[in-house]
């Protein structure tokens, strides 16, 4: 499903990722631990084909095809899905206008017609009630003034409607309080099938008590130097990276 292979990226003439290695199999949830400048994001940015990462070695296959010679939104038609730290606001735009405009472009580039206003209706109220989104939070411009809370569930809302096949959530975990983080959690739980695969990606432990990975990946100075069952995270919380980056040096 996912396979990224010996991926070097720069930034800004600075080598950020080194060398990442990582196998993401249809239907499974990894996780990717590491301290904060290891490179998690920039991994993140780079799948979602953001400006200024210089790919200089390696790639990324997406169901065998390399998603490093698409554009953005041709990744997004391909199934890939980013969830940011920081989710853009959209002012103007409610965010129910929003979500039915992601819709129907993704349908737009699979040649699929416009989602009918009452089966839009339906798939929203469906998978909003599960994230206890309400009508008021969806007249709302996207982000503007949301919460933390509200940022992360209407970001998984997104999630339910567009159906991708490969979810990557940058640090969905941060500034959530313990209510919306089980909200969240169980939301992300929801959209598990054998068909999707997901990557969570966190430096905190907390987070995958609630959405509990198939295998955890260790990330220091920019490659995977580990990988575990759902117990590795537990050591790291206990433990620390230090260990690992006694081996980097
Ligand atoms: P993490 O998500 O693991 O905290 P990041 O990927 O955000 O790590 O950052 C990794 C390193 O890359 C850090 O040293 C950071 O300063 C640097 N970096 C990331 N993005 C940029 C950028 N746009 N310009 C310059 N340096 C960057
Ligand atoms: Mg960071
Ligand atoms: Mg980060």
């Amino acid at each position: 499903m996912l396979e990224i292979r010996n991926l070097h990226v720069r930034v800004e003439e600075r080598e950020i990722l080194k060398g990442v290695n990582l196998v993401l199999p249809a239907g499974e949830v990894h996780a990717i631990m590491g301290r904060n400048g290891s490179g998690k994001s920039t991994l993140s940015y780079v799948l979602a084909g953001k400006e200024d990462y210089e790919v200089t070695g390696g790639e990324i296959l997406l169901n065998g095809e390399n998603i490093l010679e698409m554009e953005p939104n041709e990744r997004a038609v391909a199934g890939l899905f980013l969830a940011f730290q920081y989710p853009v606001e959209v002012p103007g735009v409610a965010t129910m206008t929003f979500l039915k405009a992601a819709i129907n472009a993704q349908r737009k580039a699979r040649g699929e017609g416009e989602i009918s206003t009452p089966d839009f209706m339906r798939a929203v109220k469906e998978a909003g009630a599960q994230l206890n989104i309400d009508s008021e939070m969806l007249k709302r411009p996207l982000n503007v003034g949301f919460s933390g809370g509200e940022k992360k569930r209407a970001e998984i809302l997104q999630m339910a409607l567009l159906k991708p096949t490969l979810c990557v959530l940058d640090e969905t975990d941060s500034g959530l309080d313990i209510d919306a983080l089980q909200i969240v959690s169980k939301g992300v739980n929801a959209l598990r099938s054998p068909e999707r695969s997901m990557l969570v990606i966190t430096h905190y432990q907390r987070l995958l008590n609630h959405i509990v990975p198939d295998v955890v990946h260790v990330f220091s100075d920019g490659r995977v130097v580990e990988s575990g069952g759902k117990d590795l995270a537990l050591q790291l919380e206990a433990k620390g990276y230090a260990d690992y980056e006694k081996d980097v040096a």
